[in-house]
């Protein structure tokens, strides 16, 4: 069993398969987009596939693949078959902004992917593609019906709240009285501001601006004051038993009788440091302890040139360089889309 040095257990690897992506989210990627790393940077499925078998000798068995956008590189299915099939890993999840889910959903469920979560900001077609620079709202709400035939449960929703997008919170909370989608806001979170630098200060130019940042609590205000007035009632916390799986830090809501949940993620205003149990694989081969310290370890060469015991050194100075807590340390020199979020 994995722990780090402050006594926690680690037991779950988030795996960016890729720094590409196919739209260009205003709060995560520069307008140019950031340059693509070389092929030869970037690890290959097998390298990662002989990772991650090493990770789960240390119990690290949940895996998530995200990116970039993930299922823009070739073979996802095939891979997550791998990883449940030969590498024996206990859970696979998947990270994505859905626009390719209608092509891949049943064929992704059928590897073996358990989850998804699927990114998704505003509801407004206009607005969702200056957001994302010129996506298709259609595309999104298409992979979101095709997780949901596909069979896959629980299905999560990832808005990430920024006040200067001005995002319709409550039509995003009311989703969730529809069907079983599980709705997460997320604090728009300071990383890449040393990435984005000279790009300006608020979240429509790509960078990081304290004033976007809207704490968990803000955002449950308004959707309980506007669901009220809407006659939807009083969102009621869930008990962890009541909450959809997950691996994370979610605190769940529900509006009663609501077959969906509401909950938020509130890495800057509530930290959760002290329940951290992840590791992260960049998509060039860079183990990181911590989304909000540039501190990363090189694994991709020990995977290249080492011996398995090369790997599994890189893997306990990680665990040993896992900081307490990320004090509110602002900007790394990575943007979300390279670390995987
Ligand atoms: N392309 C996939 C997607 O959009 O879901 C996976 C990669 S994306 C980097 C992973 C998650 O990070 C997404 O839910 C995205 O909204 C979130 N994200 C990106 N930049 C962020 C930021 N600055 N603060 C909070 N979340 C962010
Ligand atoms: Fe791409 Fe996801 Fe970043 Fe948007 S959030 S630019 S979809 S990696």
């Amino acid at each position: 069993m994995a722990t780090d040095a402050h006594g926690r257990r680690i037991d779950y690897l988030r795996i960016a398969l890729t720094d590409r992506c196919n739209l260009r989210c205003v709060y995560c990627m520069p307008e140019q987009g950031v340059p693509w790393k070389p092929h030869d940077q970037i690890l290959t499925l097998e390298e990662i596939e002989r990772f991650t078998a090493i990770a789960v000798e240390f119990g690290i068995g949940k895996i998530r693949l995200t990116g970039g956008e993930p299922l823009v590189r070739h073979g996802v299915p095939e891979f997550i078959r791998h990883l449940r099939e030969h590498v024996g890993v206990e859970a696979v999840a998947l990270t994505t902004n859905g626009t390719l889910l209608p092509k891949f959903a049943a064929e992704l469920r059928e590897a073996g992917l358990e989850r998804v979560n699927i990114s998704l900001d505003s509801l407004d077609p206009d607005v969702f593609e200056s957001v994302t620079r010129g996506g298709h709202l259609s595309d999104v709400l298409a992979g979101i019906d095709a997780a949901f035939e596909a069979g896959f449960s629980p299905v999560k929703l990832n808005v990430v709240v920024v006040r200067s997008l001005h995002q319709d919170l409550l039509g995003f909370a009311k989703l969730t009285t529809e069907r079983p989608l599980h709705v997460r806001f997320i604090e728009y979170m300071p990383v890449g501001e040393s990435a984005h630098e000279g790009s300006g200060c608020a979240a429509e130019s790509g960078g990081w601006s304290r004033e976007d940042h809207v704490p968990s609590e803000e955002t449950l205000a308004t959707i309980t004051q506007q669901g009220e007035a809407a006659g939807l009632g009083p969102l009621v916390a869930v008990e962890r038993d009541g909450a959809p799986g997950g691996w994370g830090p979610a605190r769940y809501y529900r509006f009663e009788g609501a077959p969906g949940t509401i909950g938020v993620i509130s890495p800057l205003s509530h930290h959760f440091c002290g329940e951290c149990n992840r590791l992260r694989l960049t998509a060039d081969g860079m183990l990181r302890p911590c989304l909000f310290s540039d501190i990363e370890f090189d694994v991709r060469s020990p995977l290249r040139t080492g011996t398995d015991d090369d790997v599994r050194a890189v893997i306990l100075t990680a665990l040993g360089a896992k900081p307490e807590s990320h004090h509110d340390r602002v900007g790394t020199t990575r943007g979300m889309s390279q670390i995987g979020g």
